[in-house]
């Protein structure tokens, strides 16, 4: 008579060898598995199992191991449906948000266009249209920047900026909006990093202050060193936030009761790019603020000296060759240089050039002297020729074929101060 056949499925190891020991006086072939794997696959392999014994520890860690797998999912689920909801919250207030400057802008451009504006109403007019247009587009950066966020890929130049320069900037872009002033007692205050991020920054607290302080008083910007920082704080005598809601101001989509109450329309991410954007300059923001009183907005920055200097990041490549151009603008990219590509000196004249930026110029698209004569007054850019150019006056030249290696020594090397061998 063949011998009966017990599995056993004994998740520690323990409890199992007993009942093994009991089966097998009872005249029982037993086989032990650890997991249920593994009592699958025997099962599979004999002709037909008599006894199955389950251990209840293992049972019980495997249904608690279930709840928990189901407790995760049902939080996901209900996370991505808020999410989902905030998405629809900020399409229609973006929707909102970009109908009023638009109105605003086809209305007084009909005016003007039909002759009814003449004088200071004609340049309070395109004053206006510009206002606008600018607000439109810290709504188009913001919600770009948003969407680069949450996909891992907020790109950060690394330039030396000039903080102050940064910040009358700004001012200037809101002058027309409200009275902003500006305090520092530093001539210079050099900073490392992006500065079309750092003015995004600013733009959005300039913004707020001017928005959350409807009776227009007057905002001001101070700016002092503090040790191995800089900080920036924008100043204003608006209606102030609550004290039990201001971390929170800086999560994606969170808007305070204040600007519910005083009906002031917003999508709830500007200070969310705010923080971001200085987290990943390696600096901070805070707020202190009184209801009804104002808010100060602090933005700390690391400082780096004047006389500091940086690898370029900003390369403009002209060449006629599409394959040479994507090739280097591949290997460029990949490196983290921000490239821009063209066919013609008359395509890259559009473009806007930066002191610090590189400009690699492939044989014969166009002579040194027209190059230097696009580069705006007053921005010191490098010029990289390509192959063997006949005339002088290149800050370098790479003959081709050259090597990656080649290409990066030619972009970094040299030297004016903002250029790091
Ligand atoms: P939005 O202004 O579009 O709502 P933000 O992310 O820029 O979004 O700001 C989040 C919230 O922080 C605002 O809704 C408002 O409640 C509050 N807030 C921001 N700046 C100020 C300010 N200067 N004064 C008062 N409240 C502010």
């Amino acid at each position: 008579m063949s011998r009966l056949h017990a599995l056993i499925i004994d998740g520690d190891g323990e409890s199992g060898s007993e009942r093994s020991a009991a089966l097998q006086r009872a005249g029982f072939e037993v086989t032990v598995a650890s997991s249920v794997g593994e009592a699958v696959r025997i099962a599979e392999q004999q002709d037909g199992l008599d006894v199955a014994l389950f251990d209840i520890g293992l049972f019980n860690k495997l249904s608690a191991r279930l709840a928990a797998s189901i407790e995760e999912l049902q939080r996901q689920r209900t996370s991505v449906l808020q999410l989902n909801q905030l998405k629809n919250d900020l399409i229609a207030v973006l929707a909102h948000d970009i109908k009023g400057p638009l109105t605003s802008i086809v209305g007084f451009a009909e005016l003007l266009e039909e002759g009814y504006l003449e004088g200071d109403a004609a340049t309070d007019a395109a004053r206006t249209i510009r206002s606008n247009a600018q607000r439109l587009a810290t709504l188009a950066n913001d919600v770009l920047a948003l969407s680069r966020v949450e996909h891992g890929e907020l790109e950060i130049a690394d330039e030396r900026v000039d903080l102050i320069k940064l910040l009358q900037e700004a001012i200037h872009a809101h002058a027309s909006e409200r009275d902003i002033s500006l305090h520092h007692d530093v001539a210079e205050a050099f900073v490392r990093g992006d500065s079309e991020r750092l003015r995004q920054v600013f733009d959005n607290l300039l913004r707020n202050a001017i928005k959350y302080s409807p009776n227009g008083e007057p905002i001001r910007i101070d700016m002092r060193r503090d040790g191995e920082s800089y900080i920036a704080s924008v100043t204003d005598r608006g209606i102030g936030i609550p004290e039990d809601e201001r971390e929170r101001l800086f999560d994606r989509f969170s808007r305070g009761s204040n600007a519910r109450r005083a009906k002031i329309s917003g999508t709830g991410i500007g200070l969310f790019i705010v923080k971001m954007i200085v987290e990943r300059h390696g600096g901070g923001v805070g707020v202190e603020s009184k209801v009804g009183e104002g808010s100060r907005f602090d933005v700390r920055l690391p400082r780096i000296d004047a006389a500091d200097s940086l690898r370029p990041m900003r390369v403009t490549l002209l060449s006629a060759d599409a394959t040479l151009s994507r090739f280097a603008a591949y290997e460029l990219r990949r490196r983290g240089y921000r490239v821009r590509e063209a066919s013609s000196l008359a395509e890259a004249a559009g473009g806007d050039l930066r002191t610090g930026d590189v400009v690699v110029v492939d044989d014969g698209v166009a002579p040194i002297a027209d190059i230097r004569n696009s580069i705006p007054d007053g921005i010191s850019a490098r010029v990289v020729g390509l192959g063997e150019p006949s005339e002088d006056g290149w800050d370098a030249t790479l003959p081709k074929p050259f090597l990656v290696t080649d290409l990066l020594r030619a972009i970094d090397s040299p030297a004016d101060r903002l250029v790091r061998q």
